[in-house]
Formats: structure tokens, sequence, C-alpha cells
């Protein structure tokens, strides 16, 4: 099988090269990536270099509009807390600001904040500082931020407080939504969170923040070929959030999608598909860069494409997951790509609405994503979304063994002469997305 040599040649040098471990540290090296700071621009720049650099062809950027944000300032005090107390916050992606000055606010402590638990809560809810736990991202017990967020808003609370599920003193961020938030909206430490609870009473919140038109850019780079083929697309998001090195999300999915793709650009020609490498931005925004590319493409396109391999936070546990978004014969074709790889995979048909394949699943195109710690809720794949995101959490031999895996299933679907699973209609994927978060898969 000619795809056997070329995959033994790329996990060799995945496995025993440096070259895997030093991107992942040079990518994290260049700061944390957030959209509209200078680590951003340093980091397209760098994927723009290395790219080139690898010989790959037709590398690009792909530029689009979206609304820039910026926070200079996000405090919280109560008058209650011990002599020397400092909050630690961060602001939510798009929080709104609060009035010059700051705010006093009476807050409503709503437990986990479902939206059972804030219409429980009914009346004390409106003009309040909402106080909500986060939860483990990926876990599929968990409530998505966004399922807590928009009910608040509903219920006319007057600020959205979430509560780090991590102990450490070290807050938690996120986004609110990909079209703004009506009110200001803020990560905190557990113990700020566990400390307002107890107190109660008033907080002092001052959140100011600066919107303006934006304009960021997606790279991408070929790897054309032998031609009449369908296009597979590589993809993983190079921004992160405005705090510690955004190393488990998503250094680790960057460093594995560019040096896969450094393996395979002498390659060209070769395989029976089309290989392309994207790398979104304004994915910690709600999917921005992804879903402006993808909702650009013509239904032609759309149906070109056989699979959207999507890494993203790929290590920080031992596990990985294949995620397949309620696509069963998709699953079935990985459980099959998979067969001779050690085992340290598994195969999900649940569906995540939580990273950029999600834009490809919500129209019709099959799509994966790599994701470690499933779960696993005590992983350290939960330090994402906070300072704590550095690439101490992420082990060698967990990216290494990730993105080997994830070489070799894209080396199958380059090799496959025919569709790696069906592209749904438009009505089967509307069904395939019923909201933020994991849901399971749906009964075809
Ligand atoms: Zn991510």
């Amino acid at each position: 099988m000619p795809g056997g040599s070329v995959l033994s040649d790329i996990t060799g040098q995945l496995h025993a090269g440096p070259a895997l471990w030093r991107t992942f540290h040079e990518i994290c090296d260049l700061g944390p990536r957030f959209s509209g700071t200078p680590s951003e621009a340093a980091m397209a720049d760098y994927l723009e270099r290395y790219l080139r650099g690898a010989g790959l062809a037709d590398v690009r950027r792909w530029e689009f509009g979206y609304t820039g944000w910026r926070c200079t300032r996000c405090e919280l005090s109560h008058p209650g807390a011990p002599p020397g107390w400092e909050f630690r916050l961060m602001p939510l992606v798009y929080s709104a600001a609060t009035p010059p000055g700051g705010v006093e606010l009476e807050t409503a402590d709503l437990g986990r904040g479902t939206a059972e638990d804030f219409r429980r809560a009914g009346h004390a809810v409106p003009g309040r500082a909402a106080i909500v736990d986060a939860e483990y991202s990926f876990s599929v017990n968990s409530l998505h931020r966004r399922r807590k967020f928009l009910p608040a808003v509903e219920r006319g609370a007057a600020a959205f407080l979430l509560v780090n599920a991590r102990p450490g003193r070290f807050p938690v961020t996120g986004s609110t939504s990909a079209t703004g938030s009506p009110i200001p909206a803020v990560g905190l430490s557990r113990e700020d969170g566990m400390l307002l609870r107890r107190l109660g009473g008033k907080v002092h919140l001052d959140v100011r923040v600066e919107t303006a038109p934006a304009r960021a850019a997606n790279l991408i780079a070929s790897l054309p070929g032998r031609g009449g083929g369908r296009k597979v697309v590589l993809s993983a998001h190079y921004d992160g959030h405005d705090c510690g090195e955004s190393a488990l999300d998503n250094a680790t999915g960057c460093a594995a999608a560019l040096e896969i793709a450094r393996h395979l650009a002498a390659r060209r020609g070769r395989f029976a598909n089309d290989l392309e490498v994207h790398f979104y931005t304004a994915e910690e925004w709600g999917l921005q860069g992804s879903r402006a590319y993808v909702n650009a493409l013509s239904e032609q396109e759309v149906a070109g494409i056989a699979l959207n391999l999507n890494l993203d936070v790929v290590a920080g546990s031992s596990k990985f997951t294949f995620l397949c978004n309620g696509f069963a014969d998709l699953a079935d074709w990985v459980r099959g790509a998979l067969a001779d790889e050690p085992a340290r995979w598994e195969v999900s048909e649940w569906v995540a609405n939580n990273s950029d394949h999600a834009n490809y699943v919500a129209r019709g195109v099959p799509a994966v994503r790599i994701l470690a710690g499933l779960d696993e809720n005590e992983s350290n794949c939960g330090f994402h979304l906070s300072p704590a995101d550095t690439s101490d959490k992420v082990r060698r031999a967990d990216l290494t063994a990730a993105a080997g895996a994830a070489a070799r299933v894209l080396l199958k679907a380059l090799e496959a002469e025919g569709p790696v699973a069906r592209t749904r209609t438009k009505g089967e994927a509307e069904r395939l997305m019923p909201h933020y978060g994991f849901a399971p898969p749906p009964v075809e």
C-alpha cells in the first residue's frame, strides 16, 4: 500500500524529530493570539512564513470583516471582601461596558445557571448581576456557557458573572455571542465567585470596552493532488483568548496541522484528492473566521469537499476523541482508518457545536474534530479559556500521538477514491446543530 510508507515516514518524523514540539513552543512564544492584537498579527505572519517555507502551494490570506472589540478596564469590588482581597476578572468577548465610573449591582446566585434555574429565580434576576458556574467545556454532560448567558439576557439580568470550575485563583473567560452582548459579562476565579456568593449584597462593577469595524485573515495553503479528485480540508484555529499562551487551545492543533502539512508538501500531485490547510481566526469570537469562509462557498464547492478534519485542543490528556458530529457513516469510516493506530483514540458520534468544524457540518459536509480530554473533567484540558492555558499543561507524547493519528486519518482521506461519508442535505444538516455545546447524535 503506497500510503503505508508515507504514513510511517510522517509518523516516524513526528515521533523522532524535534520539529513538532519546537513548533508548538514557537507558537506559544508569540503570545495568546487574541484577535485584534499584535500577537494575532505575529501568528498570521508566522503561519504564512512557515507554509511558504514548507513548500506548500498557493499560500494566501483570506480576509474578512468583523466587529472588533477590546476591553480597557475590567474591575469588580465588594465592600465585604477581606482586606487586601484582589478580584481577578477577565471580560468575556463582546462584553458590554458598564456606565462610566461603573455600576452598583445586587447579585443573584443562579447556581449552575440552567434555563430552569433562571426561570425559578423569576423576579430575583431582572436588574441584578447573575452569578453562574462555568463547567468543564469538554463533557457531554456539561452545559455550554452560551446556554446560561442567553437565558440571563432574556430574563433581564444586568450583568453576567461566570465562576471558574477550577480552583487556583485564576479567572475563566470565553465568548458571549457572535452578535455581541447587551450586558457586561465577566469571568471570575472560583474563589472570587464563592466569596461573592457567601457575601451576597452589592458589587461594584466597572467594565470599559471599545468596538470598531475590523478585518482579520484566515491563512490558507494548498497541496494539489493528481487532479479530478475532491478536496480535504485540514483546519485549526490560530487565535486564542487574551491570557496565558493559548497553548492547549489551540497551539496544539496549529502545531500538529503545520507539521503534517510540512511533511506532505513534497508529495504534490501524488494523492487522489487535493489537500487544503486552513488556519482560522476569530474562532474564540463565535467561530467567525470559519463561518465567513464556509458561508462564502458555493453549493458546488461544498459538494466537492470530502472531509473537514479540524484540530482543536488535541492534547492535554493522554486520550483523544474523533468527534463525528452525528455522521454515523463517517464514524465507521474513521474507525476503519484507525484500525492499526495505537489505542489512545476513541470515536464519538456526538454532535459538538464548539469549534470551526461546526460551520462545515451546518452545510452538510462530513466533519471531524479531534479533541483531547472528552469527559475527563479533571484533565489539563480544563485549563483552556484561562491564564493557566500554558505550555506546561501539554505532554509531548500526547501531542505526538494526536498528530500521528490525525496524519493517519488525513492520508486515508487523501487517498480515498470515493466519498468518505455522505454529504448531508440542507434539512439534515439543520437538524444536526440544535444548540451550543454537545448534543447526542440524531437517529438517522
Ligand atoms: Zn479552540
